[in-house]
C-alpha cells in the first residue's frame, strides 16, 4: 500500500472514529439521565407485546407513542436529541467510509487524494475566488452570465477553454471562479501553477510514479494557471502534456488554462501537434480576457 493511501484510510477511519465517539459519548449521556433507562424497558416492553398478537392493539400503539414523546423529553433535558445518539458522518454519500456501496470512490475521497497530492507537490489547497465575489460593473455582463451558463450547461463541446491575456487582466480569477462553481456542483478539482506540471511529469517520468499524471486526467476538472512559464525538459514536458491533454479531450472533461501566450506561440512553444489541441475550435474555445484588474478582491476566509 503507498503511503498515500496509508494516509487517505487513516483520514477517514479518524474521521469516523470522531463521529462514533461523539455518539457513543451521547448515548452514555442519555443513559444516565434519569428515567431513561426505565423509559427504554418499557419502550421494549410495549413494542414485543405490540408485534406479539396482543389484541388490545390500539391502546398499545397510544402509549408507545407517549413513552416516545417522555424519551425525548428526557433526551432534552440533558441536551439531546435523538439524532445525537447515532453517528452523524460528514459525507452522506460514503458515511465516511471514501467508497460508494458499488465500491467506486467518493467524491470526497477524490478530494482529499488531491489535496494530498498538491501538498506532496509542493502546494496547498486554498479556497477559489467565487463568481460572488465577481465586481459585476468590472465585468462585461453578457460575458458573466455566459460563463455561469457554461459551468452549468451538462453538457459543452467545448471542453478546454484558455483565458489569454496580460497580467492583471482577471483570468486567475475568472478561473478560479470557474473551478469553484464547478467543485460545488460536487466535480473533482485540480488547479495548480503550470512551473508545477514538469514536478508531476519528472515523477512518472523517472520514479516511475504515476499517481500524480493519472490524476491530471482523471480528475474532473484541471485547471492549470499561467501556461507558458513551466520550462520545457526535453522528451518530458511536452510528451506527458500532450497525452494529459488528449486524454482529457477525448472524454470531454473540463480543463482550463491562463496564459500570457497568443495563438502563435503556441506552436512555438509546444509544437503543431499541441497547439491543434488547444485550438481546436470544436473543443477548444480561447478566451481573451480584458478586464480591469479585479484580483484585489479579498479571498474568503472560510
Ligand atoms: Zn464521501
Amino acid at each position: 500500500m503507498s503511503q498515500l493511501s496509508i494516509e487517505i484510510n487513516k483520514y477517514f477511519s479518524d474521521k469516523r472514529e470522531r463521529a462514533e465517539r461523539l455518539a457513543e459519548q451521547n448515548r452514555q449521556k442519555a443513559e444516565d439521565a434519569p428515567g431513561y433507562k426505565q423509559n427504554a424497558l418499557r419502550i421494549l416492553r410495549n413494542h414485543a407485546a405490540l408485534f406479539g398478537g396482543n389484541p388490545d392493539k390500539a391502546r398499545l400503539q397510544k402509549e408507545q407513542e407517549s413513552l416516545f414523546a417522555e424519551r425525548r423529553a428526557i433526551l432534552q433535558s440533558v441536551g439531546l436529541t435523538e439524532a445525537d445518539t447515532v453517528p452523524h458522518y460528514s459525507c452522506e454519500s460514503c458515511n465516511d467510509t471514501g467508497f460508494m456501496q458499488d465500491g467506486s470512490a467518493c467524491r470526497c475521497y477524490q478530494q482529499i487524494y488531491h489535496r494530498l497530492l498538491l501538498s506532496e507537490w509542493g502546494l496547498t489547497h486554498k479556497p477559489f475566488h467565487t463568481f460572488a465575489e465577481c465586481d459585476r460593473s468590472l465585468f462585461p455582463e453578457q460575458n458573466y452570465d455566459r460563463f455561469i451558463r457554461y459551468v452549468h450547461s451538462e453538457t459543452s463541446p467545448t471542453n478546454t477553454v484558455i483565458f489569454s491575456g496580460p497580467a492583471g487582466t482577471g483570468k486567475s480569477f475568472l478561473m478560479e471562479c470557474m473551478c469553484d462553481e464547478l467543485e460545488k456542483q460536487g466535480k473533482s478539482v485540480i488547479c495548480i501553477p503550470a512551473t508545477h506540471l514538469n514536478t508531476v511529469f519528472r515523477r512518472a517520468e523517472f520514479d516511475g510514479d504515476t499517481q500524480g499524471v493519472n490524476a491530471l486526467i482523471h480528475t474532473d476538472v484541471l485547471a492549470i494557471d499561467d501556461l507558458g512559464t513551466e520550462p520545457l525538459l526535453t522528451n518530458v514536458t511536452r510528451e506527458y502534456f500532450f497525452n494529459v491533454l488528449n486524454e482529457r479531450q477525448q472524454n470531454g472533461r473540463f480543463t482550463f488554462f491562463t496564459t500570457n501566450m497568443t495563438q502563435n506561440m503556441f506552436s512555438e512553444k509546444y509544437t503543431e501537434r499541441i497547439a491543434s489541441r488547444l485550438l481546436d475550435r470544436n473543443i477548444a474555445k480561447f478566451y481573451e480576457c480584458r478586464f480591469p484588474d479585479i484580483r484585489n478582491v479579498k479571498r474568503p476566509t472560510t
